[in-house]
């Protein structure tokens, strides 16, 4: 990488022309879009933990449910999770019964 090469910014895509010297090549214009990539970093991490917790739920219910447990705690997110998934077990043992 010497200067006047060109990258892109891995936050919002802009073109940044790259520094001589023994600077480490810049991966972002600027600190703003670096703490943005961050934050994304971070939000995507989150997810992920959110798509392992409430594996098998609905992208919507595990946002409920997520939000439920920030603000009551996990034991009332768990129980509202296990009333949902057992009344979908009914539903669909209801569904068989009646041959529908
Ligand atoms: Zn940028």
């Amino acid at each position: 990488m010497a200067y006047g090469d060109r990258t892109n910014c891995k936050a919002c895509g802009r073109e940044i022309v790259q520094l001589s010297g023994g600077h480490r090549q810049r991966q972002y214009c600027d600190d703003t879009c670096k703490h943005t990539a961050f934050r994304r970093r971070q939000e995507e991490k989150h997810l992920e933990e959110l798509r392992q917790r409430w594996v098998g739920f609905t992208p919507a219910t595990q946002l409920y449910l997520d939000w439920l447990m920030t603000r009551y705690g996990e034991e009332l997110a768990t129980s509202v999770a296990v009333t949902i998934a057992r009344e979908i077990v009914d539903q669909r043992r209801n569904r068989d019964a009646l041959g529908g």
